[in-house]
C-alpha cells in the first residue's frame, strides 16, 4: 500500500509553490496551498470535514499513526487519526498560516488564549522562570502571574522598549532566580507592539542577548504578533522562534470567529503539539474553514486598513482637540523608530488617540461616533473604538496604568476597510461634539 493512498489529504498531488524557480508569495498560495481538489470530488474549496474520527487503511497504519501521535516516533502523525489531534481543514489552515511567517509549521487552537496557555504550559516546569516583555495582553499576563505561579513557575518582566543592556540584565537575573528555585529560564515571551501603548520590543536585541547568555542552547523566544502580523511584521526574521496569534483579529478579520495559533520550527512546536494532543484545544473544522477563507483576502484587507489608518491619523494629528497619537506611522522616539525600521514593513491600523481632556471628553467622543463601533477587539473589517482605562485595562492597578501611560484620555482605535473619507467625516463630527 502506498503512503499516498493511506494519507491522501496530507500529501496533495497538486501543490504548486514555485513557478520557473520563482517562489510564490503567500498572497497567491492562500487560494490553493495544501488542498488537492481531486481528492474531494473536484471541489474548488475544501469541504468542511465534520467527523470525529478517521478510518485506518489497515491495523499497521493505525499503529504507525499512533506512534506519531504519542511521540513514540519523531516527526508527528503521518495520517489522520482523531479530530482532537489533527483533521483536514485544520491542517490546511496550519500549512497556510506557516507560509506568512516563513515558519516550518503551525498549530491552530480554539482561541488565542488557548494557544498562549498551551505554549507556556508545554515549556514550563516547577521552579522555572518566564521572562516577558510588558505590558502583555491582560489575560496572558494573568496566566503567567496567577495560574503558572500556582505550579511554582515565577516570572520577571521588562518594559517593551528595553535596551540590549537592560535585556542582558534581566536574563542574568532570571538565570540566578531559576538556579535558586532549582529550575531553568523556560521561555522568553514577547508581545510587540504592546497594547495599548504601541511600544515595540527590539526582538533582534533579545535574540542577541539570549545568544550571549546561553550560546546555542537558550530558551525559545516566543512573540505575540497579533497587532502587526502576519503582513507587517514576521518576527522569525528578527530571531524569534515561535510566533503566536490571536487569529480572532486580523487573520480572521471579520469579527465573526475566535481562534489562535503558534508557528515556528517543528522542534519548537513538538512539545506544544503533544500537549494539544492530550488536552485538546484544536480549533473546530468550521472555524478553520472560515479562516482559510479569510486568509485569501488577508493582504487586501490589511493593506486597505493600513492605508485608511494613515489617512485618518494624518487628519487626527492636525485636529485641535487631539493632544497626540500613539501610531507607528508617526513615532517621535528615535530608538522606537530604529526598532520599527528594522522590524516592521507597515504601521498597522490599530493606534491610540489622546483626546484633550480626560474620561468625560473621551467618552463624549466615543458616544458620538456613528460609523466606528464602540467595542473591544481589533483587526476586523469594521472600525472599532474603545477606552482601555475603563474597559480592557480596568483591573490594572492605577500605579501600573500610570507607568504604562494608560491615561483617562486614551482612546484605542482599530481602523477597518471602510471608505477613509467617510471615517474622517465620522471622527470629525464626533470630535466636534467634545
Ligand atoms: C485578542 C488578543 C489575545 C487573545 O486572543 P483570543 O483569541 O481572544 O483568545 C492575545 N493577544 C493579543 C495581542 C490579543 O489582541
Amino acid at each position: 500500500m502506498t503512503d499516498d493512498r493511506m494519507t491522501p489529504r496530507r500529501k496533495p498531488k497538486i501543490s504548486i509553490d514555485t513557478i520557473g524557480g520563482r517562489k510564490l508569495t503567500p498572497a497567491t498560495l492562500m487560494m490553493g496551498h495544501g488542498f488537492d481538489p481531486v481528492l474531494s470530488e473536484g471541489s474548488i474549496k475544501a469541504p468542511i470535514f465534520l467527523t470525529s474520527t478517521f478510518v485506518f487503511e489497515n491495523a499497521a497504519a493505525g499503529k504507525r499513526h499512533f506512534e506519531g501521535i504519542t511521540g513514540a516516533r519523531p516527526g508527528g502523525a503521518e495520517g489522520l487519526v482523531y479530530s482532537r489531534f489533527n483533521a483536514p481543514n485544520q491542517e490546511i489552515l496550519e500549512g497556510r498560516l506557516a507560509l506568512w511567517d516563513g515558519a516550518e509549521d503551525a498549530l491552530v487552537f480554539s482561541s488565542g488564549m488557548t494557544a498562549i496557555c498551551a505554549l507556556m504550559l508545554a515549556y514550563c516546569a516547577a521552579g522555572d522562570v518566564i521572562v516577558h516583555s510588558g505590558p502583555l495582553y491582560a489575560a496572558s499576563e494573568g496566566f503567567v502571574a496567577k495560574i503558572l505561579s500556582k505550579f511554582g513557575v515565577t516570572y520577571l518582566d521588562f518594559p517593551a522598549g528595553a535596551t540590549r543592556g537592560e535585556i542582558d540584565a534581566i536574563l542574568a537575573q532570571a538565570k540566578e532566580q531559576a538556579a535558586g528555585q532549582g529550575g531553568k529560564l523556560a521561555m522568553i515571551y514577547l508581545e510587540s507592539p504592546a497594547n495599548p501603548t504601541n511600544a515595540l520590543v527590539d526582538v533582534e536585541a533579545v535574540r542577541d542577548a539570549r545568544g550571549a547568555a546561553f550560546g546555542e542552547d537558550g530558551p525559545p523566544i516566543a512573540i505575540d504578533n497579533t497587532f502587526l502580523g502576519p503582513l507587517w511584521q514576521q518576527p522569525i526574521r528578527q530571531g524569534a522562534d515561535i510566533v503566536v496569534y490571536s487569529l480572532t483579529k486580523y487573520a480572521g478579520g471579520h469579527s465573526d470567529l475566535v481562534a489562535g495559533s503558534v508557528a515556528g520550527a517543528k522542534k519548537w512546536l513538538t512539545p506544544v503539539r503533544m500537549l494539544r494532543n492530550m488536552m485538546g484545544g484544536i480549533c473546530d473544522p468550521n472555524t478553520a474553514w472560515m479562516l482559510c477563507r479569510s486568509l485569501e483576502t488577508l493582504e487586501l484587507r490589511m493593506s486597505r486598513a493600513g492605508e485608511n489608518a494613515a489617512k485618518v491619523c494624518a487628519f487626527l494629528k492636525a485636529h485641535p482637540k487631539v493632544a497626540r497619537l500613539g501610531y507607528l506611522g508617526m513615532i517621535d522616539d528615535p530608538r522606537q523608530q530604529d526598532i520599527y525600521n528594522r522590524h516592521c514593513s507597515g504601521a498597522g491600523s490599530t493606534f491610540s488617540v489622546f483626546i484633550k481632556g480626560g474620561e468625560a471628553e473621551s467618552f463624549r467622543f466615543l458616544d458620538n461616533l456613528k460609523i466606528a463601533k464602540l467595542a473591544v477587539s481589533l483587526g476586523g473589517t469594521e472600525t472599532l473604538a474603545s477606552h482601555p482605562a475603563a474597559m480592557t485595562h480596568l483591573s490594572v492597578p492605577q500605579a501600573r496604568k500610570d507607568r504604562l501611560g494608560i491615561t483617562d484620555n486614551l482612546v484605542r482605535i482599530s481602523i477597518g476597510i471602510e471608505d477613509p473619507d467617510d471615517l474622517i467625516a465620522d471622527f470629525e463630527q464626533a470630535l466636534a461634539a467634545v
